[in-house]
């Protein structure tokens, strides 16, 4: 990365984690971003653990770009930006895969949905949890673009996340972007089967030319996570206001 830009990302983090404690009131992000435990009543808080999975790896790439690029690869892009941001902001990390591999063992016929299995097992292995996984999208037609957010009818606060991250990327990155967040049936395994809070980003359309372009590009990626992040502080501040 070049200085001038790495100095531009900085800046754009720094404004994000910003307007954050702005939002959540305190110089810590960290030590507001906890969700009550069930044991509430003995006054204790868990930390929360967000766990950021990027979609597909290994013998499964998932869609492919006209000219050669694999979804697998964006989404682990993607999500290592979005690792960096949690990890400088205090805010504990797992993620599902740091490299180009399937979860699912590579020689079973049941290949695919072991890896599915796998990704939401983590979810009931670390105690409160919020499970963010990274896509991105493909159509037939060429024109449709734009970042759309499902989410996981098993939890609530699913959709209060979906639909934070769908409005602040309207709001900072796509302002074109009309899309609202939408309910998850069976056909998203991950959403369907975590019982945690649980979100899927498309980041966007693969077979759109001019955002594929965006996609692919470093900052237009750091964009997007410190734009994830931010909507996620959004989101678990109101949960804690609310609660
Ligand atoms: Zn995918």
């Amino acid at each position: 990365m070049k200085k001038t830009e790495f100095l531009q990302w900085v800046k754009f983090t720094i404004c994000f984690l910003l307007i954050s404690a702005a939002l959540v009131g305190t110089s810590s992000v960290a030590s507001r971003v906890v969700l009550t435990s069930a044991t509430s009543a003995e006054n204790t808080v868990e930390p929360l653990t967000v766990i950021i999975d990027a979609g597909h790896g290994g013998i499964d790439g998932g869609a492919v770009g006209d000219d050669g690029t694999m979804e697998k690869e964006l989404n682990l892009a993607v999500a290592k930006k979005l690792e960096a941001i949690f990890d400088a902001a205090g805010i504990n990390v797992i993620m599902t895969r740091r490299d180009d591999v399937s979860l699912g063992e590579s020689t079973s016929s049941h290949r695919k949905l072991d890896d599915l299995k796998a990704r939401v097992t983590l979810t009931k292995q670390h105690g409160k949890v919020i499970f963010i996984s990274i896509h991105m999208n493909k159509f037939p037609v060429e024109k449709y673009s734009g970042l759309q957010v499902y989410y996981s009818k098993n939890d609530g606060f699913s959709k209060v996340l979906a639909e934070s991250i769908q409005s602040y990327s309207a709001e900072y990155i796509q302002p074109y972007n009309s899309r609202k967040a939408k309910a998850a049936g069976s056909e998203i395994y991950v959403l369907d089967n975590a019982l945690c809070p649980a979100v899927l980003v498309e980041c966007g359309f693969m077979s759109n030319r001019a955002e594929l372009d965006n996609l692919k590009n470093e900052n237009y990626q750091k964009q997007l996570a410190v734009c994830i992040f931010a909507a996620f502080i959004n989101a678990v501040e109101n949960k804690n206001t609310n609660v």
